[in-house]
């Protein structure tokens, strides 16, 4: 097993020392061993280098979970630059400024995606390269063919994989704005490395385990699927959007491809343990359970856990901006009358942490406060934002930069956190996290919308739902079916309001600001 600096060392590590294992599988479709995917990855990195990208560039992946995006963060690394996973679900607008945002000189897009999000691009002005991948292919022949065709034109020179410094970005990871634009998180490869250590000296993975790959590669659940698995020589499943949210479906999948570590979002498994129908199947194999992202209702997680007790559970907490940062196991069974969800728990060995008032001095151990966290697990900042990066972090007197979660938490007698709520208008949905801020940007680019404000209400089923409130610069307002198609086109499905609730002119407070307290009365 590898201690090396690099997450592609770490690979290349496992790819020469068991070649012939399989890496990554795509269920019912195909699947690559480590010394393929070694091959591949390297065949891209070549290609890459003749286009141009050197040490710190910028590479977007806009391709659907497939061998040929794993192939493609593992080459974009080889040839040093940092990898930028755009969502190929969301609006091509919405992916074509995250690229131009962080300049990308290559795009690696699935040819159903590339005209569209091309144009999009020259109406940013950008023309960054691209290569196009066929989607219908598997095992990553995909990428192969699509490598193949451009040799044919130019011969891509066989270069070295770049090792540089432990601070080069590693990716850039596009979360939720609260101004109304994606904001790129910056990892280094050190950032990644001392987390994906922490996971291996936490949950002993070995070459035997198979990973789930459940989490898209957008979300930073995805760097312990893909760089923990990939370290240990294990292999990784990928689980497709298709098949991600569908209960019975994935319940099958995972007895089937003998998942044995587990980690998504709480709601699908709160999903898994309602409609899954487990008790139909085998899961022997299943060893851990981890999941991050949300609160897990306790309710659900002792269903699961009645459901499937074998298992080790952990609750896994965190931003993106520092990867897992606290964690708990969950002591089984969960009896009966527990209602109140289990703590977000103690710090991790690689990271320090402290809860502070808002003046930025610590409390004292039982007090509320915002979390914060420091250690070399935590960010580089926000792409090109250095307002935003420096509104992030606190620097303590001894020059420690500690970064604000925007959490409140409390730190009980035993060291462990609880999590109680946020700071600010963020809120989480299917384990993604959402500004409400985006959502409203987002609906004030329709033209006949005048106000618009959005507001989330805890949901019993869904966990949380959203109500937008608007008013119209016309008087014929735009039809549900209009503002829907509206938000499709221009917000992440997983932004898109459950509820618009139209109004002449939105209630004002005194100093004639929108008056949230007074539309969430009105529900
Ligand atoms: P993201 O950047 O998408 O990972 O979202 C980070 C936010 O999700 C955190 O700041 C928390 O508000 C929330 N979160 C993450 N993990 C947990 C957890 N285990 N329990 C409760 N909230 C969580």
């Amino acid at each position: 097993m590898s201690t090396a600096a690099y997450l592609h060392e770490r690979f290349i590590a496992s790819a020469r020392q068991s070649a012939q294992a399989v890496a990554v599988v795509e269920p019912g479709k195909g699947s690559i061993t480590y010394g393929e995917l070694d091959s591949l990855s390297d065949r891209l990195r070549d290609r890459l280098t003749l286009l141009g990208v050197c040490r710190g560039d910028r590479v977007g992946i806009f391709l659907r979970k497939s061998v040929d995006a794993v192939a493609a963060l593992l080459g974009t690394l080889k040839a040093g630059a940092a990898y930028v996973p755009v969502d190929p679900g969301a609006p091509a607008a919405r992916g074509a400024y995250i690229l131009h945002n962080c300049a990308v000189k290559v795009v690696i897009v699935e040819a159903a995606l590339a005209d569209k999000l091309g144009a999009e691009l020259a109406g940013l002005g950008a023309m960054p390269a691209m290569i196009v991948v066929a989607e219908e292919r598997a095992g990553g022949s995909g990428l192969r063919t699509a490598l193949d065709a451009a040799d044919e034109q130019a011969m891509a020179p066989t270069t070295l994989s770049i090792h540089n410094q432990p601070q080069d970005l590693a990716y850039i990871l596009y979360t939720s704005g609260s101004t109304g634009q994606p904001k790129g998180v910056m990892l280094s490869h050190e950032n990644a490395v001392t987390f994906v250590d922490w996971c291996s000296e936490t949950f002993a993975p070995t070459a035997a385990d198979r990973f789930s790959s459940h989490a898209p590669f957008h979300f930073d659940l995805s760097i312990l699927d893909i760089h923990v698995c990939l370290k240990h020589g294990a292999t990784l499943v990928l689980v497709g959007e298709e098949i991600g949210k569908d209960a019975p479906r994935l319940a099958q999948l995972i007895a089937d491809e003998r998942i044995s570590i587990w980690y998504s979002a709480p709601s699908i498994l709160a999903l898994l343990a309602q409609f899954g129908n487990l008790a139909r199947h085998d899961y022997s194999a299943l060893r851990q359970v981890l999941f991050a992202g949300e609160v897990f209702p306790v309710k659900h997680l002792r269903a699961l856990c009645e459901l499937l007790p074998k298992p080790r559970y952990c609750n896994l907490y965190g931003p993106t901006e520092t990867n897992v940062c606290t964690w708990y196991e969950v002591p089984l069974p969960i009896p009966a009358e527990r209602s109140t969800p289990y703590p977000i728990g103690k710090v991790c060995s690689h990271l320090r942490a402290c809860v502070l008032n808002e003046e930025g001095a610590t409390v004292a151990r039982g007090s509320e406060g915002e979390l914060a966290i420091s250690g070399p697990g935590v960010m580089q900042g926000y792409w090109a934002l250095p307002e935003q990066t420096a509104r992030g972090f606190f620097n303590a007197d001894d020059g420690t930069a500690w970064y604000r979660t925007g959490d409140i938490v409390s730190e009980a007698e035993d060291a462990c956190y609880t999590y109680l709520g946020r700071r600010d208008r963020m809120v989480k949905r299917r384990g993604y996290r959402v500004e409400l801020g985006e959502i409203e940007a987002g609906l004030y680019r329709h033209a006949k919308i005048k106000e618009a404000a959005v507001l989330a209400f805890a949901d019993e089923q869904a966990g949380v739902s959203i109500t937008a409130f608007l008013s119209s610069h016309e008087e014929k307002r735009p039809s549900l079916i209009e503002i829907k198609r509206f938000c499709a086109e221009n917000l992440p499905l997983y932004m898109i309001p459950d509820r618009f609730v139209w109004f002449d002119s939105l209630p004002k407070t005194s100093t004639d600001k929108i008056d949230y307290q007074r539309l969430k009365e009105t529900c």
